[in-house]
């Protein structure tokens, strides 16, 4: 056996006991787990090995940061564990569900609402950047609402450990290229700035229910996102602030010089100041 070693080889069957699935996906399945210890419930992300082909090295680097990590709005990395077929990262269980969900529970969100939430994770990204870790794969399945409370704060999870398998092969796995920017699909080196975009992307849905970029077409698509295509539709966008535009415009910005990063956006009066407007009073 040439594996390496991540994490301590203890078993962890004798430090949880496996409940049900929360979430699958490509290459892990997210299960509810009792820890036999303090009696706490967590999540446990179960990472198939094969699936990491040689790139153990890059998530041995990568946990040791995550588990750095230390933000009300960041899913905590509690522990790890690893055995021949699985890496197991141990996760704070929240149970609020997927924001996914409530985007389509609601069709769309409040000026107020949508700018509390993007403040949320645009300062959660902001801390994970001044860290030096990019997330690469911001989406709505991937922010998590803490409880059930309609005024839950939400969590950013699923992030840094998407570092070893290239983008368009996970774009083939999941079946949304939707929140990928430009010079991802354009194959060009890429930094902090494609959070930025993906946030801007997530803005835009929460604001009218729908996706900038779409076509059935994946190279359409494709084309639609490398030209950076997206408009302001009536009647959907008419009521929707100048402000909140002039936020999005500058997020979901196809140039990644004038893009803004995360500090600037949280300076964005429509997330700092007053200009969301709460809908329900007009
Ligand atoms: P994948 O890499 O498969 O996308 P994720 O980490 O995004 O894995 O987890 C998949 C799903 O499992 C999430 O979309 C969510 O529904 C659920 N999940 C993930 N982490 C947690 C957690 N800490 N608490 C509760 N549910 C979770
Ligand atoms: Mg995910």
């Amino acid at each position: 056996k040439t594996s390496t070693t991540i994490t301590t080889r203890r078993n962890i069957r004798h430090f949880f006991e496996f409940k049900e699935v929360l979430g699958t996906g490509a290459f892990s399945e997210v299960i509810l787990a009792r820890d036999l210890n303090t009696d706490q419930l967590v999540a446990i992300k179960c990472i198939k090995r094969k699936a990491l082909k040689g790139k153990e090295e890059a998530l041995h680097n990568e946990i040791s940061v995550l588990k750095k990590l230390k933000h009300p709005n960041i899913v905590e990395l509690l522990d790890t564990f690893e055995d021949d077929q699985f890496v197991y990262l141990i996760m704070e269980l929240v149970t609020g569900g997927e924001l996914f969900d409530r985007i389509v529970a609601k069709g769309s969100y409040t000026e107020r609402d949508a700018s509390k939430l993007i403040k949320q994770i645009m300062e959660a990204v902001d801390y994970m950047h001044d860290q030096g870790i990019v997330h690469r794969d911001l989406k709505p399945e991937n922010l998590l609402y803490e409880s059930p409370d309609e005024d839950s704060i939400i969590k950013v999870s699923d992030f840094g450990l998407s570092k070893g398998i290239d983008s368009r092969m996970m774009m083939t796995a999941c079946g949304t290229p939707g929140y990928v920017a430009p010079e991802v699909l354009a194959q060009k080196p890429y930094g902090k700035e494609v959070d930025i975009w993906s946030i801007g992307v997530i803005s835009y849905i929460l604001l009218c229910g729908y996706q900038p970029f779409f076509d059935e077409n994946d190279s359409n698509l494709f084309a639609m996102i490398l030209k950076g295509d997206y408009t302001f539709d009536s009647p959907y966008w008419d009521d929707i602030s100048e402000s909140a535009k002039d936020f999005i415009r500058h997020v979901m910005c196809l140039s990644v010089e004038e893009r803004y990063t995360c500090k600037e956006a949280l300076k964005h009066p429509w997330i700092s100041g007053n200009t969301a407007l709460d809908k329900s009073l007009d």
